[in-house]
């Protein structure tokens, strides 16, 4: 390891002389004293330099150092006395005496003040200098607050009996209800991968395989038209598991809610446990909503938690003037309701669930259907004939002749969830490089064109 400290580490330090390095967040300069305020990842500390004291390069160095720049320092951590505190940044208790400073890099003037709350900048400046911004105090806390949740989901699934297992990004298309990004082939000409929407299929086909329990964090992608607050690419916590009943796997999921927010969020508050639950009729008829706020009371700390069960299994749609799925084409009817198929596909219910947090869709999944004839049917009547069934689906259905478990499972919005426990009105604020929301990363530059050569070897004519 290296003999830098993060100055987080420095307060259990005082006495010692410790090397530390961070960028220059405030300075002032009394002459004789110069005051500065360093940042790393973990905090923010105040040095001091006192002239008499140093030697010339480190002199110089105080002199000419600039807000922004970053430097090395070796020093003496220092208790602070309270009558000091009026300069108090984070790490109010202690300071650092500075023996040697040197500069490590220089900066030129910062677009914006990153000292600041940059919730105030404008978007396309805070995008632009996205790694600018994640110096911020907020952004910096939001990355740090989400890896601590995916940790912590990590464990606890594992601890559970679930494997993480990585799922391929090019694919084939998993009909979800979005449009998908595609991928042309340069070694099959006129031939195109798909980005998932999910990892839907791959996570069933595991189920088939005898895995039993899966986990992923995983990136989906929907080439969607901007709706809201989207993102042409969002991370789930996706989960699948055999053998179960629609009562594990809310039992499961809920649990892992509580013990996440009671470890990481102990200042908020959960509305109703064990999480209400309403029927998908219900809540239209309640709240007109399938994914109401049940919150009772104006509080931001307040987590109102609930399942939504019982949801339509298809659905009429007037643009596509056929009968679509709800959720998606893999979800189980309701045993009950099996026989009206045929004859009244709008009145059969699915075993499917959705998990609502404060009026956000935070999760959603189901228990699937493992038996070939029944997911052919499902098939037909959302429209598709013979051919197209086994173009698409063939490989599913042929697994399933393979005595595949019953199975089901879920999927957690990562970036909404991490959101609504942060606070954070907008999923870009809690994902280190998010788009706009017109699809556009704006430090990058994507989408771009691409080259006539590049083109070429694709396969693909100009536009
Ligand atoms: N794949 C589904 C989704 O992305 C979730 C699930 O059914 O597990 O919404």
């Amino acid at each position: 390891m290296s003999k830098y400290i993060f100055l987080e580490e420095a307060v259990s330090k005082i006495g010692e002389t410790v090397w530390i390095k961070g960028w220059v967040a405030a300075r002032r300069n009394m002459g004789k004293i110069v005051f500065l305020d360093i940042r790393d990842r973990s905090g923010v500390v105040q040095v001091v330099g006192v002239g008499n004291d140093l030697d010339q390069h480190s002199i110089d160095v105080l002199s000419n150092v600039r807000l922004g720049w970053l430097v090395e320092i070796n020093g003496i951590v220092q208790k602070r006395g309270d009558k000091q505190k009026s300069f108090v940044v984070q790490l109010d208790r202690i300071e650092i005496l500075v023996l040697n400073i040197f500069i490590i890099s220089e900066s030129e003037a910062l677009p914006f003040e990153v000292e600041q709350n940059t919730l105030e900048l404008s978007e396309g400046m805070r995008l632009k200098y996205r790694y600018l911004d994640i110096r911020s105090e907020r952004v910096k806390n939001n990355l740090k607050k989400r890896q601590e949740i995916n940790l912590f989901l990590r464990n606890y699934f594992s601890k559970q009996g679930f494997w993480e297992i990585e799922t391929p990004y090019l694919t084939k298309g998993t009909p979800e209800g979005a449009r998908e990004f595609v991928i042309p082939s340069r070694i099959h000409k006129g031939n195109f991968y798909v980005l998932p929407q999910s990892p839907q299929q791959f996570k069933q086909l595991l189920m088939v395989a005898g895995i039993e329990r899966y986990y992923q964090v995983v990136r989906c992608f929907r080439d969607e038209d901007q709706r809201g607050d989207r993102q042409p690419e969002f991370t789930q916590f996706d989960l699948e598991m055999s053998f179960i009943d629609q009562e594990d796997i809310l039992q499961l999921i809920e649990k892992a809610m509580i013990d996440l927010v009671k470890e990481l969020f102990p200042n908020l508050r959960m509305q109703q446990i064990p999480f209400p639950r309403l029927t998908y009729m219900e809540a239209q008829k309640l709240y007109k909503s399938d994914k109401p706020d049940l919150r009772t009371e104006q509080d931001p700390n307040l987590l109102a938690f609930g399942w939504i069960i019982d949801f339509p299994l298809f659905e009429y749609s007037d643009t596509e003037k056929k009968m679509v799925s709800v959720h998606h084409p893999f979800t189980r009817p309701k045993n009950d309701d099996i026989n009206m198929m045929e004859e009244k596909p709008e009145k059969v219910r699915a075993e499917a669930y959705d998990l609502v947090l404060n009026g956000f869709e935070v999760g959603g999944g189901s228990l699937r259907i493992f038996e070939r004839d029944l997911q052919k049917k499902v098939f037909q009547i959302l429209g598709l004939n013979e051919t197209e069934i086994s173009l698409r689906f063939g490989h599913l259905l042929e697994a399933f002749s393979f005595a595949p478990p019953p199975h089901g499972g879920i999927a957690l919005g990562l970036d909404r969830l991490i959101a609504i426990l942060l606070n954070e009105k907008n999923i870009r604020e809690v994902i280190a490089f998010p788009k706009t929301g017109d699809a556009k990363d704006l430090m990058m530059g994507a989408p771009s064109e691409i080259s006539k050569e590049v083109l070429n070897e694709l396969h693909i004519k100009g536009v």
